[in-house]
């Protein structure tokens, strides 16, 4: 028979890893459905020299010791891991979530969406067959290979310039491909550029192929009328162009707002009852592992409450005023 977890988690970073710390301390059975342990709290580390120093208890601790000691607390307790790609949830008539992954088909009571953000793509031939091959969506995590490298950096906005300052403070060249940089462009790049010599800024422009063998040797750089300008060879390309929620399989499940972000309220309860989110994927302001794990922990709550309520036990308040107020409720209506 197939079995049938209290609670399946979607994404093992610090939102997924914490709400399942929660939910299997509470003697749910728990899933936890991820492409891999970490999530973006990883980007600080291992190849970084910079840690995570915001994390309360860790004056400085890597991504990688924070997110393996969530992912052993996890374990701990009980929670099983699957580690495969989710392509599709839907709701049976019997209140049953059914998870669609690359590894089959899981079911369960509950559902915890927290799979966080994604880079978003160039959406060019090979891109991710040059991925960690040359191909990098974060100048943080790469820095240190850029030594003395010639590299390209795509995108707009303030983003592609916060790594463009990074990095040319280390690679021997830095070639910025700017989306925009016309007139009306609101960042002033020439200012931007007054003291970094080893950037040559190409602006109206984009990358429209990578080239390669084994990892990427040059890129292909496309005028604003999509004519091929001119290939320059790169050791690294850095692709900026923000982040974002892949949220698709979701539309008619959930409500999302107009980011593709899922709506939840002050408990993590999203608009279908039984399904929760928590951290980067959900439409709150603020994006940190502090605050993504506080949301695991709360959309844990709230998930092992609902399942209270159906099965006829108690909901757990850690509010003693309120529980005191609902057992003085409770026996009023008796
Ligand atoms: C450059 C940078 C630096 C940062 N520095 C800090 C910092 O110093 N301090 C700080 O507190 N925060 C920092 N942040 C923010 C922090 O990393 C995030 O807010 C936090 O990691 C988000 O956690 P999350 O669990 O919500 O999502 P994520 O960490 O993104 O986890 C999502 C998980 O879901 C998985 N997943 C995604 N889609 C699917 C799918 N379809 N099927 C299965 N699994 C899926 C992913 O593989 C991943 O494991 C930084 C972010 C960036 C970009």
């Amino acid at each position: 028979m197939v079995e049938i977890y209290d609670v399946a988690v979607v994404g093992g970073g610090s939102a997924g890893l914490s709400a399942a710390i929660f939910t299997s301390r509470l003697g749910l059975s728990t899933i936890i459905i991820t492409r891999e342990i970490g999530g973006r709290a990883l980007i600080n580390s291992p190849y970084s020299r910079r840690s995570i120093e915001n994390y309360p208890g860790f004056l400085s601790i890597t991504g990688l010791e924070l997110m393996s000691r969530f992912e052993q607390q996890a374990r701990s307790y009980g929670a099983n891991f699957v580690f495969a790609e989710v392509l599709k949830v839907w709701e049976d008539g019997n209140s049953i979530f059914h998870i669609l992954t690359t590894r089959g088909e899981i079911e369960s009571y509950t559902l915890i969406l927290a799979f966080g953000e994604t880079p978003k793509r160039l959406e060019v031939k090979d891109e991710e067959k040059y991925e960690g091959r040359g191909i990098s969506y974060c100048a943080y995590c790469d820095l240190e290979e850029c030594k003395g490298k010639v590299v390209a950096v795509v995108g707009f906005g303030e983003r592609v310039l916060l790594s463009t300052s990074l990095l040319s403070r280390v690679a021997e060249k830095v070639y910025l491909i700017y989306w925009w940089g016309g007139i009306g462009e609101p960042i002033d790049l020439t200012r931007f550029l007054e003291d970094k010599k080893n950037v040559e800024l190409i602006t109206l422009s984009s990358v429209s192929e990578v080239k390669g063998s084994d990892r990427l040797e040059s890129i292909i750089v496309q005028g604003p009328f999509g004519e091929a300008q001119r290939e320059i060879k790169v050791d690294y390309l850095f692709i900026e162009l923000g982040f974002e929620a892949k949220t698709d399989f979701l539309k008619g499940f959930v409500e999302l707002d107009e980011n593709g972000k899922v709506k939840t309220d002050r408990d993590c309860c999203t608009s279908r009852a039984g399904v929760f989110a928590a951290g980067d994927i959900t439409d709150s302001r603020y994006k940190q592992i502090v605050i993504s794990a506080g949301d695991g922990a709360r959309a844990a709550l709230s998930a092992y409450n609902h399942l209270q309520r159906k099965r006829g036990g108690t909901p757990l308040y850690t509010d003693i005023f309120a529980l005191k107020k609902q057992r003085i409720l409770e026996r009023f209506e008796d």
